[in-house]
């Protein structure tokens, strides 16, 4: 049935239609704008400025979002130029970070120019991959034993079905294959290319899935059993790693540390000693850092990752030592951060100027991108900690997050 603007509206507001079945009827940015009207009339709430976007909405509605009235706008920053010395990105590369937070691309900037000065940031990838642990029931824990060695007898099998489903997914092993009473959790770990890959091996695990529970008395209560573990902080994430697990590390000579970040090195490793390793431990916290997740966060939103994400990037650990000469080692390990360049909100087009910024944009760039991301959250944590150290961050964020 053809309908136009105005008579989709009205079926709306009489509730002939739902929010989804607009897309039936009206090209994604005409039914994108009935909907807006829809909720402005039910909320008595003015769209104005949720209505200007330039992104393809058709293209959006297909992969990206359901039931779309607009965007959202946040500022956009970028930092730099920072210098990795990396084994995928190597050179100065200017950052773009998405953010409502006053102080922080300033302090990430700091960061960049502190690490650059000091001759980069050092970069490697130590770990890579995505990872989906269904939650399977047997009737008791023998056969729950039984069940873990039939998933390590038929590997190959489970691993040539997974991947019967995709071009870049591989499934590289099935471990651990946790048991709790009679369940068992599996954890399929994959490497999947350039894209996140969690659309990817919830496909290939479903697909290899079929043949356990055709074979065996086990019943599969949910692909996901929490053990993946998907978008929530996890111990298992930091020991075993998810998404891309990288490593970034500066030594910025004592006369940087104290014209440019204004303080010393023996401030620094105090205040690392006391907040990120005494502070943590007390509060029981997974991140032993002081805010990885503002630097992951910010280039998140830029770059089109999933931000839900964003909780697995806050793990980790910050070093800092005095070396002999007075000099600053500093560090961040960054054991889970779910990273594409491809598939996901990568494909929007503001996510793709962003990543074409740090020339990251497509296929085969995943890894430099890790490591620039990691060197960013070198930079930013390297700047708090400094202000931490000179007593200076609550001025900066009166200065700047104040305006
Ligand atoms: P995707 O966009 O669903 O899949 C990536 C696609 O890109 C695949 O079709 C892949 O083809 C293709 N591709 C082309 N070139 C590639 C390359 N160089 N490297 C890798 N793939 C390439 O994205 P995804 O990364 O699997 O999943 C990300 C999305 O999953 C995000 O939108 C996220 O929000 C969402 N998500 C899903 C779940 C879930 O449980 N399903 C959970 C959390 C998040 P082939 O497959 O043939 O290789």
């Amino acid at each position: 049935m053809k309908m136009n603007e105005k008579e989709v509206l009205k079926k709306l507001l009489k509730g002939e239609i739902k929010l989804y079945e607009v897309d039936k009827y009206l090209s994604a940015d005409k039914a994108t704008k009935v909907r807006r009207k829809f909720i402005e009339e039910v909320t008595g709430t003015k769209l104005e400025h949720v209505s200007k976007y330039t992104i393809d909405m058709e293209n959006a509605l297909r992969k990206n979002i359901e039931n779309s009235i607009g965007a959202v706008q946040i500022p956009l920053g970028v930092a730099g130029p920072l210098k990795i010395n990396g084994e995928y990105a190597k050179g100065e590369f200017y950052v773009p970070l998405a953010t409502s937070e006053g102080a922080l691309v300033a302090s990430i900037n700091r960061g960049c120019s502190a690490i650059t000065e000091s001759g980069g940031a050092k970069t490697r990838i130590i770990g890579d991959k995505m990872t989906r642990a269904p939650v399977i029931k047997t009737k008791s824990v023998v056969e729950a034993v039984k069940l873990k060695k039939w998933i390590e007898d038929n590997f190959d099998r489970l691993k040539a079905a997974a991947e019967s489903t995709t071009r870049h997914g591989k499934l590289i092993k099935i471990d651990p294959i946790l048991i709790v009473g009679n369940y068992v959790f599996p954890r399929f770990v994959f490497t999947t290319g350039d894209s996140m890959g969690m659309n990817m091996v919830t496909i290939a695990t479903e697909e290899a899935l079929k043949i356990l529970e055709n074979e065996t008395n086990a019943h599969v209560v949910s692909l996901s059993g929490n053990v993946c573990t998907d978008k929530k902080p996890a111990a298992i994430n930091l020991i075993e790693g998810r998404g891309k697990s990288v490593v970034a590390e500066v030594t910025v000579p004592r006369d940087i540390v104290k014209n440019k970040l204004k303080t010393t090195p023996k401030s620094i490793v105090e205040v690392n000693m006391a907040k990120n390793f005494v502070g943590s431990a007390i509060a029981g916290s997974m991140g032993f850092n002081a805010h990885y997740a503002n630097m992951i966060g910010a280039l998140f939103l830029a770059t089109g990752q999933d931000e839900a994400q964003i909780v697995e990037g806050s793990l980790g650990i910050t070093v800092a030592e005095e070396n002999e000469d007075g000099d600053l080692y500093f560090s961040v390990t960054l054991p889970d951060v779910p990273l594409a360049t491809v598939g996901g909100g990568t494909g929007l087009e503001t996510a793709q100027e962003c990543l074409s910024i740090m020339g990251v944009k497509g296929s085969n760039k995943v890894q430099k991108f890790a490591e620039i991301m990691a060197g960013v959250v070198l930079a930013g944590e390297l700047s708090l900690m400094a202000a931490l150290g000179a007593g200076h961050l609550a001025r900066a964020h009166k200065e700047l997050g104040r305006g």
